[in-house]
């Protein structure tokens, strides 16, 4: 398809407004100009949100949520359902637009559709479960249960590696459970978020549902910084780098508002003797090289066992041979560019510093020239040997840059895979039972994803997503991710006659 027309098809226009109450566009704060790292062309512009255009929004939303709340749960399911049906429409034209904007190959464009198609499915079946406990009560005649109401405005902030799914998660649950939702996408992949907005907004239009269960504003870090600092937005799911998330929950908390955060990772593949040589060499890479290693959960570190490393290490070099860059809307292609320059230099950055320590570069990284690779942003992915402890290590680089090392025993694999200050994901190939049920214990992975025989990255909607420490410690997505969206009641009825109180206190007047 050609850009022109999946453009056409997603509602967008070279200019675009960027503040949106369903389908009402306005606003026309400062421009943000869309450059595709694919080939540097202009795809459109957008305006800025203005603290003027978000009082707007925040009082649509409002407004909304007053209708929305008593809503029935299952008839919010059934607008979620529509909307799940109409992506499936969308999908070709949705999935290259992320594949365009923000440079993963077309695979996974389509893949990042597909999971907000399976969200709302999900959510679906939730809006008939949103269920609460009951319990017995300690006095006689009384009748003690909880229920779940929804929040009010949950304010999403997101990344510019997932610029359509990490919306849906939020939103598919959100609304179920009764809230409205005002969405920040990442300034650098704003076409991704306009076209999701267009898309929603047929729905409500269609239903006749308040146009305020879905907002948008667009902008940078001061434009998030409107929803983290006010109080009427419940709940603020932010995805992001661990550098924002850290200002952001510190914003939020003073207001004790509640946050779900959703930040940086620095995952790890444990490599064992027993490992599947092709099952491990196929997740590695893709692991690693997929999404030019811009995934919070892309493999960044190989912990191979020494009686393997050097076989290992032959393979997954011989491996990077056979990985194809470019264009990532040519399907022969494995990896695309990184999201910009700055992406690059911090790249570059990573590099030099592993090389003034004195690391051996395996395979060697850099940028690409020439026809097809003239925007610039196009790496080359890099496998250095390394140490954990090593302060390259142990930050997040954006980027294709795979560090291997050794370990003896299971007990030091499992401490160099926990010994970083993130804790998303991570993975043990092995078919011996007693290690994987290790790194699966307690005593194991402290991530808040741990596998066994398959990537650090991929994950299912099903299961609830997110990790632990600089991480963030949210959760969302599947299981039972969608408690955060909503506020607990305790209930307890007295259908007596008397008042007999808890604990067996007297008070008799
Ligand atoms: P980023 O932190 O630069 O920006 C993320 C979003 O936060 C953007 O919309 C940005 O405008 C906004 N923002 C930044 N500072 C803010 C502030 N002070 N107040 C309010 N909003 C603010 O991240 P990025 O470069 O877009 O994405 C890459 C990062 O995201 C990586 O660290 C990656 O690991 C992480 N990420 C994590 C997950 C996860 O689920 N754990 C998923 C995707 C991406």
């Amino acid at each position: 398809m050609q850009i022109e027309n999946i453009l056409q098809s997603l509602g967008l226009n070279s200019e675009n407004q960027g503040t949106a109450v369903g389908g009402r566009f306005f606003g026309s704060g400062n421009k943000i100009h869309s450059f595709s790292p694919v080939d540097a062309k202009k795809i459109g512009s957008t305006s800025s949100t203005t603290q003027q255009d978000y009082e707007e929004v925040v009082n649509a939303a409002l407004e909304a949520f007053a209708v929305w709340r008593t809503t029935p749960a299952p008839v919010r399911g059934d607008m979620v359902r529509k909307f799940g049906d109409r992506l499936r429409e969308k999908k070709a034209a949705l999935g290259a637009l992320v594949s365009y904007e923000m440079g993963k190959s077309l695979q996974e464009g389509l893949g990042e559709v597909q999971e907000m198609i399976d969200i709302c499915e999900f959510a679906v079946g939730l809006s008939r479960q949103l269920y609460g406990l009951t319990m017995h009560s300690e006095r006689p005649s009384h009748r003690m249960y909880e229920q779940y109401h929804p929040l009010g405005i949950v304010g999403i902030i997101s990344a510019f590696n997932f610029p359509v799914a990490v919306w849906s998660w939020n939103t598919a649950l959100a609304w179920v459970c009764g809230d409205v939702c005002i969405w920040k996408g990442s300034e650098k992949t704003p076409m991704c978020s306009i076209a999701c907005q267009n898309i929603i907004a047929e729905i409500l239009q269609e239903e006749g549902l308040p146009a305020g269960i879905s907002c948008l504003i667009t902008g940078d870090y001061k434009v998030g910084e409107l929803m983290t600092k006010d109080h009427r937005v419940a709940l603020i799911s932010a995805t992001g780098s661990t550098r924002m998330g850290r200002i952001v929950g510190q914003t939020v908390a003073e207001r004790f508002g509640k946050t779900l955060l959703e930040l940086g990772g620095n995952n790890a593949m444990i490599i064992t003797p027993s490992a599947d040589m092709k099952v491990t060499l196929t997740a590695a890479v893709f692991g690693a090289v997929g999404t030019a290693g811009q995934r919070c959960t892309s493999t960044r570190r190989l912990i191979i066992h020494t009686s393997v490393y050097e076989k290992y290490k032959e393979a997954i070099v011989n491996a990077y041979k056979q990985v194809r860059i470019g264009n990532p809307l040519d399907e022969n292609n494995h990896m695309g560019p990184l999201i910009d320059k700055d992406a690059v230099s911090n790249y570059l950055q990573t590099i030099e510093e592993a090389k003034a320590a004195g690391n051996t570069i395996l395979v060697e990284g850099g940028v690409l020239e020439g026809a097809g690779y003239e925007s610039g942003c196009y790496v080359k992915p890099c496998i250095i040997e390394a140490q954990n402890h090593q302060a390259f290590v142990q930050k997040e680089t954006f980027a294709p840059i795979l560090y291997i090392m050794t370990y003896e025993s299971i007990d030091e694999a499992i401490e160099l895979q926990n010994g970083v200050p993130q804790g998303l994901s991570s993975t043990i190939m092995t078919n011996d039972l007693r290690e994987s049920e290790q790194f699966l214990s307690a005593a194991g992975s402290d991530c808040g994803i741990a596998n066994v025989n398959i990537g650090t990255s991929g994950a299912e909607i099903g299961g609830a997503f997110g990790g632990e420490k600089e991480t963030g410690g949210g959760r969302e997505s599947g299981s039972d991710a969608w408690k955060i969206y909503m506020r607990r009641q305790t209930n307890t009825i007295n259908y007596g006659r008397s008042v007999p109180l808890a604990q067996g206190i007297k008070f008799d007047l």
